[in-house]
């Protein structure tokens, strides 16, 4: 018999190594790795929600006829070395694993890979886009993906005549009715999930899990349905509006089941393109989830890839603070938009992608929190978590410690940014538009010292020197300084 691993990222029939395998020539091994589970604290859905997605897909695998050596183990190596030992397989094969280490795990342990068609864009695919260009731009990518894929484009043009509609998708929140998208689909956990929810080592954090995240692809398949139908339609305009009072807007809330496998990128671009081909669904909000999927997704995969292993070690700008308290469990800060982004991690193991961008992201670049401390909580906390999403997210995109490989700038802001963005700012503390003074918006006076602890830097990059000029003719200057001091104090010791 040939042994199929299948990591816990993968858990689909259709990728990979799963494709051709037959219950009479083929099993399947899957490992719960102790030494993974126990390496840190991780939220309790992230670790529930993985869990019992591989739970589920071994009965699937099993009832469809396939023999599953489902083990608990002290390690991944561990695991493949006692199936080895007890079940004697002429071969042990797995689809082309989505971390680094993995893939150097399967080297080491002598298991043969099979191409993965887990992601739209393999990364031999990518060489190709990459090696025909000077700069290697999302932009570029993304059209490239449209125009080989096919989606929202017509006789080799993009339908509705431009690539993208950002400027019909940033609109701030509307100023009331904030309860007018769907809420989201909620699953009657079964005896699985309930053991797994006991097994849940009782140092994680966060709340558990109230029903809102699928462990099937039979309800992961029933949520992308109900975003097709109920959803989409009203996702562009506010895709990058926060709320405090709602957690979701009108996000699709699919990534977990990207990430783990329960859904293909295909079957849900496809749903997409078929829900907009059948008139339901306007073309900003078709558009700006498929840039979402095809696009940026797509991109951060291959990027990983391209810089990996060096990538997850990058600390361009010589960050060094450690995680702050109110990152951790119990933590709190008077900060509205920061105490509403992590509760809704709290809460949910999720933030929208602004909120990771532009709050807790743009926090931790203006605070110089330590890229990888930083990764490692982000990796720990999100429900779709993993490595190749958020080193190049994390590392490249939010803190610009990879010297530039994914953002051509730093995204970095005040509070002006947030206060247009949200209804977070009206109710906190702290005035957005001070910078300095006790009840100074500690974004604004953190932005204007950021910009000048790096101006050697920044003045040499067109798309920032502007606001390093800016920063120079401010008469405050020196106080600015002096309140940023104040502010990184309160920022240790977990009072701000
Ligand atoms: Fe956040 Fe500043 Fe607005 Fe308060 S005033 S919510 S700290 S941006």
């Amino acid at each position: 018999m040939i042994t199929v691993l299948v990591f816990g990222d993968q858990l689909h029939r259709g990728i990979g190594a799963m494709l051709d395998a037959h219950p009479s020539t083929h099993q399947v091994l899957m490992i719960e790795a102790r030494d993974k589970i126990e390496s840190q604290t991780w939220h309790s859905q992230r670790l529930f929600f993985y869990l019992s997605s591989m739970r589920h897909f071994a009965e699937e695998v099993r009832a469809a006829g396939f023999h599953v050596d489902y083990r608990l183990s002290s390690s991944m190596r561990q695991g493949v070395t006692e199936h080895q030992r007890e079940y004697e397989p002429s071969e042990i094969i797995a689809t082309e694993p989505n971390s680094y280490n993995a893939r150097q795990l399967c080297s080491a342990l002598g298991i043969r890979l099979v191409r993965s068609n887990q992601f739209l864009c393999h990364p031999d695919e990518f060489v190709e886009f990459a090696s025909k260009r000077k700069s290697m731009k999302m932009e570029d990518f993304y059209r490239w993906q449209r125009l080989r894929l096919g989606y929202l484009m017509l006789d080799g043009a993009p339908v509705g005549g431009q690539w993208n509609f950002d400027h019909d998708n940033r609109e701030p929140p509307p100023k009331d009715d904030h309860d007018r998208w769907p809420h989201p689909m909620t699953t009657v956990y079964d005896d699985i999930d309930a053991d797994v929810l006991n097994d849940i080592t009782p140092d994680s954090w966060g709340a558990h899990p109230q029903g809102q995240w699928a462990t099937t692809r039979q309800q992961a398949l029933m949520r992308l349905q109900f975003f097709v139908d109920s959803v989409l339609p009203m996702f562009g305009p506010h895709e990058d509006a926060m709320l405090a009072s709602n957690w979701h807007l009108a996000h699709s809330l699919l990534s977990p089941y990207l990430n783990n496998g329960l859904l293909l990128a295909k079957e849900v671009v496809d749903a997409v393109q078929a829900a907009f081909d059948g008139g339901g669904v306007p073309i900003n909000s078709a558009e700006g989830f498929i840039r979402q999927v095809i696009g940026w997704r797509e991109y951060v995969w291959n990027i990983y890839w391209q810089h990996m292993p060096a990538y997850r070690s990058m600390n361009g700008l010589n960050a060094k603070r450690a995680l702050p308290p109110m990152f951790q469990a119990g933590g709190h800060t008077h900060m509205r938009c920061m105490s509403s982004t992590l509760q809704s991690v709290n809460d949910f193991g999720w933030a929208h992608h602004i909120q990771r961008l532009m709050v807790l992201g743009n926090f931790a670049l203006l605070a110089e929190i330590n890229p990888q401390e930083f990764t490692q909580w982000m990796w720990t906390s999100f429900i779709d978590a993993a490595e190749w999403v958020m080193v190049p997210n994390v590392v490249g995109m939010s803190l610009y410690a990879d010297g530039g490989i994914m953002a051509t700038k730093p995204y970095a802001s005040g509070g002006a940014y947030i206060d247009r963005m949200s209804d977070y700012c009206s109710g906190c503390k702290y005035d957005r538009k001070k910078r300095v003074g006790d009840d100074a918006c500690p974004f604004t006076t953190l932005y204007w010292d950021f910009i000048t602890r790096h101006e050697e830097q920044f003045v040499k990059n067109p798309r920032v020197s502007r606001q390093v000029y800016a920063a120079r003719k401010l008469q405050d200057l020196d106080e600015v300084k002096k309140r940023a001091l104040e502010v990184l104090a309160l920022v240790d010791e977990g009072s701000i």
